[in-house]
């Protein structure tokens, strides 16, 4: 488990705990980084899972006309 990120990569500006955002300067914490990395994948399976169904569909009424 990684620690808890206390200042900020860029500036260098202390981080309130859970921050998603440096304050001072706005840039990205670590943590906010990563749930926006996993959020991506996340998205991209459900598209797949979509995008697969819709095919599944459009396959099982072209073998059926
Ligand atoms: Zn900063």
């Amino acid at each position: 488990m990684e620690n808890a990120q206390v200042a900020c990569d860029k500036c260098g500006a202390e981080l309130i705990p859970s921050a998603a955002y440096c304050e001072k300067c706005g840039a990205r914490t670590r943590r906010a980084r990563r749930l926006v990395r996993l959020a991506i994948r996340v998205e991209l399976v459900f598209f797949l899972g979509v995008v697969l169904m819709v095919a599944g569909f459009v396959w099982v009424y072209a073998i059926q006309h």
